[in-house]
C-alpha cells in the first residue's frame, strides 16, 4: 500500500468498536427524518425546512464530536490526523466567485464529473493548471505568458522554474520500499494504486454472483460506483442487522473484501473482488429486482446525460444497458448483451 492508502485502513481503526447514535430530535421531525432514506433526500428536506436543517445538525453533534476525537488520536508516522470542518456556505460563495472568473457558467450544483465535463473553459484551466490524483489535488502557476488566469509570478523565476509537482510515490525495484522523494521530484510519474489493480484473490462459490442473490448495495468510496453484495440464502435478521453494522462502519474500495476473516458474516456475504474503480457496474446491478437500485450508465455510473438507444440497436440486441453522452464522447460503445440472430 502507499501512504496515501494507508491512511484509509487506518482510518477504519477509529470506527472499530464503536457505536454510534445520534441525539433524537422532536417527534414531528423525527417523523419527516422517517422517511427519507438517502443522504440526497435529507439535504433535500433540510434545505426546504430550516428549522429541520438546525435541529439535525445539533442531534449528529455528538456523533461527529466523538468520531474527531477518536479520529484525532490516530497517527502515520508519528503524525496524527487532523480534522477539519466542512467548508460554509460563505465559503463555497466565495470559491465560486474565484471559479467564475475561469469559469462563469459552471453553478454549485453541478457536482458530478459528468457535468464539470461540460465546462471546457474549467476543463482547459485544469488541463494547464492542475495535477489531479485519486488522493491528492495540486494547482501551480502554469508559468506561461500571457495567461489569463495567472497573476504574475512574484517568486525569482529561476526558483519559480524549480518548483515542480509532488511526484506520486513509485515502488523501488525491489518491490518493497518505495523511491525516494528527491529521485522522483521532477521527474514523470504516474499514478500507482494497488486498489486499481486487480485483485487476484477472489474466492466467490459458484453460482452465488447472480441477481437474485444480491442482498446490499455499497457504493465505493472513491468512484461512489455501486457495488453489489451477495449471499447464497436469505439472511436473516440477525445478520442483517450485523451486515448493516459492518456496512456502515468500513470504508470500501473497489476490489476489497466485505467481511474481515474474523466476521462472523465471513464466508457468508461475498463481493466481488476482481474489479476496480474504472470496472463498470456488475450486469447483475440491472436485473436486481429485490433492491431499489437507480438507472446509471453502465461504465461511469453516472445518472446524468443517459441515451436512448434506437430502435436499430434494440432490434439487434436482447438486453441494452444504460449508456450516457460522456462515455460515449470518450470512444465508448453501446454497452450490450444477447445478439439476437437475424435469419435471412
Ligand atoms: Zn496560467
Ligand atoms: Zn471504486
Ligand atoms: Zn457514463
Amino acid at each position: 500500500m502507499n501512504p496515501a492508502e494507508r491512511v484509509m485502513s487506518i482510518l477504519n481503526l477509529a470506527l472499530q468498536g464503536v457505536s454510534l447514535q445520534r441525539d433524537p430530535m422532536d417527534d414531528i421531525l423525527e417523523d419527516i427524518l422517517k422517511r427519507k432514506n438517502t443522504l440526497e433526500e435529507i439535504r433535500n428536506a433540510a434545505q426546504e425546512n430550516m428549522k429541520l436543517r438546525l435541529k439535525l445538525r445539533n442531534s449528529v453533534k455528538a456523533v461527529q464530536d466523538l468520531l474527531s476525537e477518536r479520529t484525532k488520536r490516530l497517527k502515520l508516522n508519528e503524525k496524527n490526523f487532523q480534522i477539519y470542518n466542512p467548508a460554509s456556505l460563505i465559503n463555497i460563495d466565495e470559491t465560486f466567485e474565484i471559479i467564475h472568473r475561469i469559469d462563469s457558467t459552471l453553478q454549485q450544483e453541478e457536482t458530478s464529473i459528468n457535468s464539470l465535463n461540460k465546462h471546457y473553459e474549467l476543463q482547459d484551466f485544469i488541463k494547464s493548471h492542475y495535477q489531479i490524483r485519486t488522493y491528492s489535488f495540486q494547482i501551480k502557476k502554469c508559468g506561461e505568458e500571457g495567461c489569463k488566469f495567472c497573476l504574475p509570478i512574484r517568486l525569482p523565476k529561476d526558483i519559480f522554474d524549480e518548483l515542480k509537482f509532488i511526484p506520486d510515490p513509485m515502488l523501488s525495484t525491489d518491490l518493497e520500499h518505495y523511491k525516494d522523494f528527491d529521485d522522483l521530484y521532477g521527474t514523470e510519474t504516474k499514478e500507482f494504486l494497488p486498489s486499481a489493480s486487480e485483485s487476484t484473490k477472489e474466492d466467490i462459490p459458484s453460482g452465488i454472483i447472480n441477481n437474485s442473490n444480491i442482498r446490499k448495495l455499497i457504493n465505493c468510496t472513491i468512484c461512489n460506483k455501486p457495488r453489489c453484495i451477495f449471499s447464497k440464502n436469505a439472511l436473516n435478521d440477525e445478520k442483517k442487522t450485523s451486515l448493516e453494522i459492518l456496512l456502515d462502519n468500513v470504508i470500501y474500495i473497489c476490489g476489497s473484501p466485505i467481511a474481515p476473516e474474523t466476521h462472523n458474516l465471513y464466508k457468508k456475504v461475498y463481493i466481488r473482488q476482481k474489479i476496480h474503480c474504472s470496472s463498470p457496474i456488475e450486469a447483475v446491478y440491472f436485473s436486481c429486482r429485490r433492491l431499489k437500485t437507480e438507472i446509471i450508465c453502465f461504465y461511469c455510473g453516472e445518472k446524468n446525460e443517459l441515451l436512448e438507444p434506437d430502435d436499430s440497436l434494440k432490434k439487434k440486441f436482447t438486453t441494452i444497458y444504460p449508456f450516457c453522452q460522456t462515455c460515449k464522447s470518450k470512444g465508448y460503445n453501446w454497452p450490450t448483451r444477447g445478439r439476437i440472430k437475424v435469419r435471412n
